[in-house]
């Protein structure tokens, strides 16, 4: 993403003008490549809640919210829920795929002063599942055991934003339900919510509720959408015969890497899509 340009200060005042006339929305996500390293995020998190949005979230890796006077500002001015990155379970396995060591103490460490000052805070969890997440996926519902704040569980399959796999994080559909299934089994017994991305509406049975594709909308730099295009969603043998209205299909890197999956990939009839 490093080359996109950040949304101006121009676009932001209209979103804002906008909720304050007529309260189109109820939330509003602040986000980029780590939106915790502007200067300025507490003033931007005041201004939206000036502005009327109920919920404001921050989507970060966490590692700065072990500042506590920072975690305080941000909270002071309006956040009520934080977006936050876990890629494992454990530290060990976290720190080795963010490449940054102490990334998992840190993050880990802010979630903890959530948890004991901030009973009106709440954490979502996201874990984007690849080739290296994949078998830590019930972890991560583990490792937040008992956590009050944590409320729900996202789990994204990963998706390249180009034709081609070049890093191999794609995770072959053979290997992906076990461990999402056990994940999402945990955090539903733990009374929280799961919401998955992007993995095809047929592999799931009478647990498909946790299939949620449709995104808020976005506002971001237009060049964002020429990668998005990239992907090539929607790409299916059974599409034509598929009553899936959610299911994004296979992507193109993923069928150059594993083929289309036509043996396994079963078309939804209008009985059974959501
Ligand atoms: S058959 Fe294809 S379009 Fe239908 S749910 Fe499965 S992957 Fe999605």
């Amino acid at each position: 993403m490093s080359q996109l340009q950040p949304t101006s200060g121009e676009q932001f005042d209209v979103v804002l003008q906008a909720q304050k006339d007529k309260r189109p929305w109820i939330g509003i996500v602040l986000t980029g490549a780590e939106v915790t390293l502007r200067h300025d995020l507490p003033e931007i998190v005041a201004r939206a809640r000036d502005a009327g949005f109920e919920r404001i979230r921050v989507q970060t890796h966490g590692m700065q919210l072990q500042r506590h006077a920072y975690l305080d500002r941000l909270v002071a001015a309006g956040v009520n829920e934080f977006f936050v990155s876990v890629t494992a379970g454990n530290e060990a396995k976290h720190d080795a795929i963010t490449k940054v060591a102490g990334s998992w103490r840190r993050m880990r460490a802010g979630l903890e002063l959530i948890e004991r000052h901030y009973p009106q805070v709440s954490v979502i969890t996201n874990t984007v599942i690849t080739s290296e997440s994949v078998a830590e996926l019930p972890g991560v519902v583990a490792a937040f055991q008992g956590y009050r704040s944590v409320v729900q569980h996202e789990f994204w399959n990963f998706f390249p934003m180009e034709e081609i796999d070049l890093k191999s994080l794609c995770v072959p559909l053979s290997e992906l339900m076990l461990p999402l299934r056990a994940a999402i089994t945990a955090a539903h017994a733990a009374g929280r919510l799961v919401e998955v991305k992007n993995v095809p509406e047929c592999l799931f049975d009478d647990d498909r509720a946790v299939l949620v594709n449709k995104q808020p909308q976005l506002i971001i730099d237009d060049a964002f959408w020429i990668g998005f295009d990239r992907n090539g969603f929607h790409t299916c043998p059974h599409r034509s015969v598929c009553a899936s209205s959610e299911c994004l299909g296979l992507t193109t890197a993923y069928v150059r890497r594993f083929g289309d999956e036509a043996d396994r990939l079963r078309p939804l009839s209008s009985a059974t899509k959501l």
